[in-house]
């Protein structure tokens, strides 16, 4: 019996190992559900290979481990198919063991896998972020010992009475403990990603904010340079908005500054970056782009925001912007050249009159000269 107890104690102690894998699988592939359930589902299989290593035989080919715990939390940590996989990677690992207790092994699996999955299926997903649904999941899932009666009662009753109530027991256990450590670190992978997302995005707009937009714009100038493709950049402020906040009032301004940002998002690609990076400033990151399509795209942005009314209040509110726009040059490495020369751009917009697109004029052409 103390054999028994110091075995599946240590297996007990191997399931929480699964703890660390599960945050960071967690973090990792939270915009990725079918790859975060398959590796999830590979996780828990291995976690249920892991505890049938530290298994204890009591009759010849019958063994005693934990492995129904990580089985029967698969479904409510990780989804339908990471409990599929998980149930099928340890029904392999038992069946490849072979042995009298093939057969109540493999069922026992079965069973906890189904009870896992029927409890996380009926209970509603925000409970599970506490540890109250684990209080019924445990006492139930640890039933799948009675999988044991499957063999002959003259073996199965004796094998019961010293190996299946200590499986049962810790069973209970082990899905408390880990249960309640994978409920902790989903919670705190949450709190994390919401945390993350404040940081790096406008309460206003939904957009990236500066702080978002300097680490994109590092990002995209290094890998620029690596791979000699081009990234332009559009600097973008409202035009006399000071006078819709006076005019109209804070609230007006902040539908326009919200309008605005939605039709500067559908105005571009995926791989572009919108970013609000000042008050009524506006700037939008464009990696494998050249200054050409820069510009063509700034004079549609333009074009865009004019064609577009606010309703505020039952007035239409209409804006327009001034835009400069800069390109990384070849001889230059430095993200701050790039947000400079869009800045003397969109100065040089706002002072020849407004409402329309300035380039970089390092970048263009020389003026033509006029003929006398
Ligand atoms: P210009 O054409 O030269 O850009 O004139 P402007 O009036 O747009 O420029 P100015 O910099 O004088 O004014 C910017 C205004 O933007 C002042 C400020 O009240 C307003 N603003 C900045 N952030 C917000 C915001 O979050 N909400 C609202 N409603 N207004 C804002
Ligand atoms: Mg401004
Ligand atoms: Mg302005």
């Amino acid at each position: 019996m103390a054999t028994i107890m110091t075995a599946l104690a240590g297996g007990v102690g191997l399931l929480a190992l699964m703890t660390l894998a599960y945050g960071t699988v967690l973090y990792r592939l939270s915009d990725r559900p079918w790859l975060r359930q398959i590796c999830l589902g590979l996780m828990f299989g291995a976690g249920g290979v892991a505890a049938m290593l530290q298994s204890v035989p009591v009759v010849p080919g019958v063994y005693l481990d934990v492995k129904a715990v990580p089985v029967a939390l698969a479904a409510p940590f990780g989804g339908m198919l990471t409990a599929l996989l998980a149930a099928a990677i340890v029904a392999t690992g038992r069946i490849a063991v072979g042995g009298a207790g093939m057969l109540p092994g493999v069922t026992g699996i079965l069973l906890a896998g189904g009870i896992g999955f029927l409890i996380a299926w009926l209970t509603p997903a925000a409970e599970w972020r506490g540890a109250r649904p684990l209080f019924l999941l445990a006492p139930i899932a640890s039933l799948h010992t009675l999988s044991i009666f499957v063999l002959p009662w003259g073996v199965a009753l004796p094998t019961f009475i010293h190996g299946g109530l200590p499986v049962a027991l810790f069973t209970v256990v082990g899905i408390l403990m880990l249960g309640t450590m994978l409920a902790r670190e989903r919670r705190r992978v949450d709190t994390e990603r919401v945390l993350r997302d404040a940081a790096l995005s406008d309460p206003l707009t939904g957009l990236a904010n500066r702080r978002a937009f300097f680490g994109a714009i590092d990002r995209e100038v290094a890998g620029a340079l690596r791979q000699h493709t081009p990234v332009s950049l559009l600097l973008l402020d409202i035009d006399h908005f000071k006078e819709v906040n006076d005019a109209r009032g804070h609230d007006a301004g902040d539908a326009v500054l919200v309008a605005l940002s939605r039709v500067l998002q559908r105005g571009v690609r995926q791989s572009d970056l919108v970013a609000r990076f000042g008050g009524e400033e506006f700037a939008i990151l464009l990696p494998c782009t050249a200054l050409e399509g820069a510009f063509l795209l700034a004079e549609r942005l333009r074009c865009a925001v004019r064609d577009c009314g606010v309703e505020h209040d039952g007035a239409l509110l209409r804006v327009t912007v001034s835009i400069g726009v800069s390109t990384l040059a070849p001889n230059s490495d430095r993200p701050d050249t790039l947000i400079k020369a869009a800045d003397i751009a969109l100065y040089r917009a706002k002072s020849d009159g407004r409402d329309r697109v300035c380039r970089d004029r390092a970048l263009c052409p020389p003026e033509p000269v006029p003929v006398a």
